[in-house]
This record gives C-alpha cells, sequence and structure tokens, in this order.
C-alpha cells in the first residue's frame, strides 16, 4: 500500500515568531483532528528546521523536510546545506527540483540525480519535483518532458532505492497562479508517470509508489483532486502558509 501524503511547502516565508505559530498551529489542529493514515510533512525555511522538530512527536504523523540540499555531503560550499547536517537534525524529507529552483537556480536533471543519490545516501527521502510549462502543456510533448526529467534524474536507481522516492507531479503553470490542474489533468498525468515508473522497476513498484500534486491545491479543489485513483497527496504551497486551510486539505485526504 502506498503512503498517503500531504506536504507543505514554506517556501521563503514567515519570520521566527510567525513560524512557531504556524508550527504549534497544524501541529494541534492534526492531533485533534485529523484521523486515518494520511502522513504530513512540514518543510520550512532551513533556519527554522532545529526548532521546528521541538514541536514534532518522533514517529507520530508529522514530520519535517527541507526544501533544497546540496548535492556533496559537506566542503567548501559558502551557504549551503548537506544531506548529512538534515540527518543529524531529525529530518526526513528534502523537496528536490522544486520548479523555482530549476527555474531561478538553474537546477538540471543531471544536478538532481546527485542530489537524489545524496539524500538517499543519508537516510533521507525526496520529495523529487516535475512537471511541464504553460507552452509545453499547449504546444508540446508536455508528458514526454515530464517523464524524462523522471528517467533522467531517478531511473539510475535500484528498485530498493526508488521505494524511498515520493513524486510531486506540479505543473509550473498551476504554481501559485490559482490556476489548478483539473482533476482530470492530474490523473493522467499521474496514471502515465505510475505507467512509466512500471516500465522501468515493474508494476509492484509503481502501484507503491506516491505520486502528489502539487499546483495550487487549496481546502476547495483538494477533495475533488485527492478523489483520484493515482493522486495520493499534495505538496501543497500557498495554502500550506495558514493553518486552518492546510489542515483542511489534510482532512480531504485523511
Ligand atoms: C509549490 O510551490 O510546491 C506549490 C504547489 O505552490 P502553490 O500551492 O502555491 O501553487
Amino acid at each position: 500500500m502506498r503512503k498517503k501524503i500531504v506536504a507543505g511547502n514554506w517556501k521563503m516565508n514567515k519570520t521566527f515568531e510567525e513560524a512557531k505559530a504556524l508550527l504549534s498551529e497544524v501541529v494541534n489542529m492534526v492531533k485533534d483532528e485529523v484521523t486515518g493514515d494520511v502522513e504530513v510533512v512540514l518543510c520550512p525555511p532551513m533556519v527554522y528546521l532545529t526548532t521546528s522538530r521541538q514541536y514534532i512527536t518522533p514517529g507520530g504523523r508529522v514530520s519535517l523536510g527541507a526544501q533544497n540540499c546540496h548535492e556533496k555531503a559537506s566542503g567548501a560550499y559558502t551557504g549551503e546545506v548537506s544531506a548529512p547536517m538534515l540527518q543529524s537534525i531529525g529530518v526526513e524529507y528534502v523537496i528536490l527540483g522544486h520548479s523555482e529552483r530549476r527555474q531561478y537556480f538553474e537546477e538540471t536533471n543531471a544536478q538532481l540525480a546527485e542530489k537524489v543519490n545524496i539524500v538517499l545516501e543519508h537516510g533521507l527521502k525526496p520529495i523529487f519535483c516535475c512537471g511541464e510549462s504553460r507552452d509545453l502543456r499547449e504546444n508540446g510533448d508536455y508528458m514526454g518532458y515530464v517523464k524524462n526529467q523522471i528517467t533522467e534524474s531517478l531511473f539510475h536507481l535500484s528498485a530498493d532505492q526508488f521505494a524511498n522516492v515520493v513524486i510531486a507531479y506540479e505543473p509550473i503553470w498551476a504554481i501559485g497562479t490559482g490556476l489548478t490542474a483539473s482533476s482530470a489533468q492530474a490523473q493522467d498525468m499521474h496514471f502515465e508517470l505510475r505507467r512509466h515508473i512500471a516500465g522501468q522497476y515493474g508494476d509492484a513498484v509503481a502501484q507503491d509508489t506516491t505520486i502528489l500534486y502539487g499546483g495550487s491545491a487549496n481546502e476547495k479543489n483538494a477533495a475533488e483532486l485527492f478523489a483520484q485513483p493515482d493522486v495520493d497527496g499534495g505538496l501543497i504551497g500557498g495554502a500550506s502558509l495558514k493553518s486552518r486551510e492546510f489542515t483542511n486539505v489534510i482532512k480531504a485526504r485523511q
């Protein structure tokens, strides 16, 4: 059985006081209101991760994720954060290949393959983001483009390694724009990605792979998106910054 996950990507938002308030609100609401087997991953900015851990019960429903990490384990990379550092403070997941990092920091599929490797080597789980631009969606082979992102960054892994990877399909045209993929568009892509994974690793692995949808998901549209058979949860940006709304999104997946 694949995991249901709702992850919140806070991006570069919140002061320290605001971050602590949001953490404590979300953790309490999840404890009081969420049932079922959904896992919640909170991805605050790096600088708050150590403090965030104090709000989280180890082995519980809520875990911590980072928004990125460097592809090397240590060294002269001023300003960067490594996978072993994240592992040493109790982080469990790392978002890799978010479209903002691909766009503004020029991360490539090859570099992301290295990041995936270092994250897995240190016992962390990558939330690997993929997705097409609006131009590709309207004029190109968007399905082939997204499959290729997965091929180039993930298909060198063994099946055992791949079992620790979470995929997040995030069409770039839907991120932060208020334009959500329709539930049918999300389902089509997730179904094809699962088939692509089955082609490489076999059906059992593909059926066990968690594939999240991201892109303007919120408390109004989450239930319909999550009702699709191949949509296993969400990677949530804007709506994860409000405790009530984020908890409602989680409840739509429980
Ligand atoms: C994201 O950036 O991962 C995301 C899905 O953002 P939003 O929900 O704000 O579109």
